[in-house]
């Protein structure tokens, strides 16, 4: 089970390329396509859902031609895209049993099954009588999984799914989609760089359109072993470290500030040595990629 994507780019009428020569391969498992607002996620994922073209290159999902073929990846694609638009007046058992029944499940009897099934799966069957509009946030993503997960896809995408939700909402939404990733390939693409570290186990970091690094997680952050440093400063004082280091993040830490540095040697004495996070690496990227823009 393989999702390749070959020199695929796009530019939009109003000139923005929000692909450029992108090229990944994707087994089964969870995948983490990681990048800021505007970064050109949702464009990759409504091309592979076939909901838009690429101006070139190609997508091919276990021997189909998605840009040629588009109604065959339907058959086999699981979608939540990052605006759900939910019905207000429909309870999530009715909008559930309305879209099998779109998706060829002629019999009633079957129909209620799999529904049943499926709102157990997302631990949603108390409240399956509950107009949607009453959901909570991670009520409505699980909602979304549930109609994602319809017809048992091979190939299941889920844009910014975790944008909005509190703390709890994350972590349940989290336990479901890592339940799915087990025998399909899933696409996660988000902002937040702790989605990722949490459930994928292969990745892709973009910016501008362009895979800026592709890889696992544990091995992008290997990747940075014995170079990211940390030392509590005062925020004032930030101007002139900035001046002196690569300082890829800041946060406050009792009081202080406590900045990230990355180095190829230990910076000086102050600092102290600190095991690269995924996050260090996302930002070490964002780091160089923002110095090259303005070169
Ligand atoms: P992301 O999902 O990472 O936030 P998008 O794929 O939505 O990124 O956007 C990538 C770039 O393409 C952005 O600069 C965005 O403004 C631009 N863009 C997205 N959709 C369109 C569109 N329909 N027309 C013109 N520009 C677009």
């Amino acid at each position: 089970m393989n999702l390749e994507i070959k020199n695929l780019s796009k530019t939009y009428a109003n000139g923005v390329k929000a692909l450029q020569d992108v090229s990944l391969s994707i087994g089964k498992g969870m995948f983490g396509l990681l990048g800021q607002n505007g970064a050109g996620k949702s464009t990759l994922m409504r091309t592979i859902a076939t909901l838009q073209d690429g101006d070139s290159g190609s997508i091919t999902f276990n021997g189909i031609d998605v840009l040629k073929q588009p109604e065959e990846l339907r058959k086999v694609l699981g979608y939540l895209p990052q605006e759900f638009g939910v019905y207000p007046n429909v309870s999530a058992e009715e909008l559930l049993l309305h879209i099998a029944d779109m998706k060829g499940i002629v019999n009633k009897n079957e129909r209620k099954e799999i529904v049943s099934e499926l709102l157990n799966r997302v631990n949603l069957y108390d409240v399956r009588k509950k107009h949607l509009d009453g959901y909570s946030g991670g009520m409505k993503q699980r909602f979304g999984i549930a109609q994602a997960l319809m017809g048992n896809p091979q190939l299941i995408i889920v844009d910014e799914p975790t944008a909005g939700l509190d703390p709890m909402e994350r972590n349940r939404f989290y336990n479901l989609l890592s339940e799915i990733g087990e025998n399909t390939v899933v696409i996660l693409s988000t902002h937040i760089v702790e989605d990722v570290s949490t459930l994928c186990n292969d990745m892709a970091i973009i910016g501008n359109g362009k895979v800026l690094m592709k890889g696992k997680p544990d091995e992008i952050e290997e990747a940075l072993q014995g170079k990211v440093f940390e030392l509590p400063i005062e925020k004032s004082e930030l101007p002139e470290y900035e001046e002196k280091y690569k300082v890829i993040s800041q946060r406050f830490y009792m009081g202080r500030m406590m900045i990230t540095v990355v180095a190829d040697d230990f910076p000086s004495g102050e600092f102290s040595g600190k095991a690269p996070t995924l996050e260090d690496a996302y930002f070490n990227l964002l780091f160089d990629q923002k110095k090259a823009e303005l070169v």
